[in-house]
């Protein structure tokens, strides 16, 4: 069985809790794609964990993690995100953590250029996380990064690195105004990050072929959503890589495998990091009042995320661009404080009304058109059977999944591994 869990919208919907309670029924778990701007948050008994680009397999027991090709391997994020799982007592071995020999490297400037364009941008900016995914997307289409596998024959490795170095600091230097970077730096770099990672980077070809043989269950996890894939997101306010399930055999290193099953996540309000249109955006007290309560704040960067309603229109947009077979609704348990529950149906685009997903620019004046469910009042997070809901609660799902055209197996009802519901 091969399972994708992707996001439906602008991201934390909640795929790492969705992951890290399936991850029990699969034989590996791959990232495909994205990079240290992700961030996944999973509760479990080892702790509370925010992870930025190990798969969230890890924590399981005979469970393979892969970090495919399609990934900006960033060695030191890897690097540091090894120690601290592996300081909460999880074990990461070369056994259980396998990085793919054909993923880029994100190198040392991709981040400072980051930073730099934000800056040069000023409030034009695009609300990066600055963790390097944008330059390094662009250097990988360019052939300009090195491979992980490239790190085995060091001097090789150099050569290629110094060749790229010299390329990229005429865009520090005369673009930017920045400090070069130097090959001492590159060393100690290469010293500190990479030497420590060799042991878990290998050819996955061999790896794959035995998991068909085998019939092993693999899961495909994917960062950010819909409204921020490269092709299909709210251009130019996407990320820089493909967050679609189709995506998901080529980024992992298995592009001859099909899919099974894509499950989409998606909260039962909306929340979007960073800047672009959002519709069913609130604001003022209202919004303060949601953002507390499912406590919306990045799990990269701390800052509040952008609340408001469920978004019928982007959500089941996002629902066809995945190809979703299910869908997992999550943060149900939130929305338990709402007398009444706005939900946005429809946008109202040049002054007509419509459920059409519209062309990027047109969001700029979209407006949404709410419309009100009832709320339930009372708290559901102890609950794990659907008809033990409020009736209102069963109601507020059975309606979203009728607008969305999509069967909800999974409703969520709090951040840990067993708060589920499973229909
Ligand atoms: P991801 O990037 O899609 O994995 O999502 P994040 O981890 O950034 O955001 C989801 C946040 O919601 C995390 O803090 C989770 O622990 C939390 N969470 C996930 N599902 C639920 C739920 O059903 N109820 C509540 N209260 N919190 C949840």
């Amino acid at each position: 069985m091969n399972t994708a869990i992707v996001g439906i919208n602008w991201g934390d919907e909640g795929k790492g809790r969705m992951v890290d309670l399936i991850s029990e029924d699969f034989d590996v778990v791959v990232r495909y794609q994205g990079g240290g701007n992700a961030g996944h948050t999973v509760i479990n008994e080892f702790g509370k964990f925010a992870l930025h680009l190990l798969p969230s397999g890890i924590f399981r027991k005979g469970v393979v993690s892969v970090i495919g090709n399609g990934v900006a391997a960033d060695p030191e994020s890897l690097l540091n995100e090894i120690r601290y799982v592996r300081d909460k007592g999880v074990s990461v071995t070369p056994d259980n953590l396998k990085i793919s020999a054909r993923a880029s490297l994100l190198l040392p400037w991709h981040k400072a250029l980051d930073c730099l364009e934000e800056q040069r941008l000023a409030d034009k900016k695009y609300g990066s996380t600055k963790q390097g995914i944008a330059p390094f997307y662009s250097d990988k289409y360019q052939k300009k990064t090195v491979l992980a596998g490239e790190l085995f024959d060091e001097k090789a490795f150099f050569e290629h690195l110094e060749s790229i170095m010299e390329w990229k600091n005429l865009t520090l230097e005369k673009v930017y105004g920045a400090a070069p970077t130097t090959l001492d730096s590159l060393r100690e770099w290469y010293d500190t990050y990479c030497v420590p990672l060799m042991p878990f980077i290998g050819d996955l070809d061999d790896f794959y072929d035995d998991c068909k043989e085998l019939g092993k269950n693999i899961m495909f996890e994917a960062q950010l959503g819909s409204l921020r894939d490269i092709d299909y997101g709210i251009h130019p306010y996407t990320t820089s890589s493909s967050t679609i399930a189709a995506y998901a055999p080529i980024g992992a290193g298995c592009p001859h495998m099909k899919l099974d099953e894509i499950i989409g996540v998606v909260k039962a309000y909306s929340t979007c990091v960073g800047e672009g249109p959002f519709v069913s955006e609130w604001f003022g007290e209202e919004a303060d009042k949601l953002r507390e309560a499912g406590g919306e704040y990045g799990a990269k960067t701390g800052r509040p995320r952008r609340v408001g309603s469920f978004d019928v229109v982007a959500t089941r947009y996002g629902v066809k661009v995945q190809g979703a077979t299910a869908v997992a609704l999550t943060k149900m348990d939130v929305l338990s404080y709402m007398d009444k529950i706005p939900v946005c149906t429809k946008y109202i685009v040049n002054g007509s009304r419509t459920e059409k997903f519209p062309f990027p620019s047109l969001l700029n004046s979209a407006k949404p058109y709410t419309e009100y469910l009832p709320g339930w009042g009372v708290d559901i997070s102890g609950v794990r059977k659907f008809e033990d809901l409020p009736k209102a609660a069963q109601d507020y799902v059975l309606y979203i999944e009728k607008q969305i055209g999509c069967y909800i197996k999974y409703v969520s009802v709090g951040p840990e591994r067993d708060s589920i519901i499973i229909r």
